[in-house]
């Protein structure tokens, strides 16, 4: 189940020290940060290959009890970051393929990844769950990090950097406002 989600524009990525990736950058960009995400948390790798597709922690997300929606299980959710990550960092994804569940990267990518990894509220409940404790939460972590650095974040999250970088406060009131003495009437 796709939801809505308004995605910041470009003036408001600047402001935060973004250049969004054009569409013809975009798989060389995304499976650079990949990589570059896969060396920099090393967990990341473990957690997506210790996966049994065991279906323990679909019962502990909410976000998957909600929606009733396959992509919503845990473990599921995790694989639209794993099919491409094992794709292209795996000997087993390089030389099988989709036959051990990779996947190429296409135009539906990175779509996916925001319709599944904004579902997730990274409450990691389905660490507790989990029989070998996998944090999809991590995972979805790793995801919006990459899709952040891409230039696709939602404009509400971007503006709350936005204000932080320039008024020092996530709501965007200026200093005089806060300072502003309350007179008794
Ligand atoms: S961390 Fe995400 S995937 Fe895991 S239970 Fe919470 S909402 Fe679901
Ligand atoms: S409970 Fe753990 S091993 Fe089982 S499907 Fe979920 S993440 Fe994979």
């Amino acid at each position: 189940m796709n939801i809505p989600i308004h995605l910041a524009g470009e003036k408001d990525l600047h402001c935060i020290g973004v250049d969004p990736v054009p569409q013809s950058g975009l798989k060389a960009k995304t499976l650079s940060l990949v990589d570059e995400y896969r060396n920099f948390a090393r967990s990341l790798a473990v957690m997506l290959d210790t996966c049994t597709r065991c279906g323990a922690c679909a019962k502990a997300c909410h976000s998957y009890l909600g929606t009733g929606d396959f992509y919503n299980i845990p473990s599921a959710r995790a694989a639209l970051f794993r099919k491409i990550h094992d794709r292209y960092f795996t000997l087993a994804g390089k030389m099988l393929g989709r036959f051990v569940g990779a996947a190429e990267f296409d135009a539906e990518t990175t779509g996916s990844w925001v319709d599944y990894f904004y579902q997730c509220n990274i409450c990691r409940r389905c660490a507790v769950y989990c029989p070998f404790g996998i944090d999809t939460g991590e995972i979805t972590i790793a995801a919006r990090n990459i899709l952040t650095h891409l230039g696709i974040a939602p404009r509400f999250l971007v503006n709350i950097a936005r204000n932080e970088l320039t008024t020092g406060n996530n709501t965007g009131i200026l200093k005089p406002v806060n300072k502003q003495e309350v007179h008794p009437t």
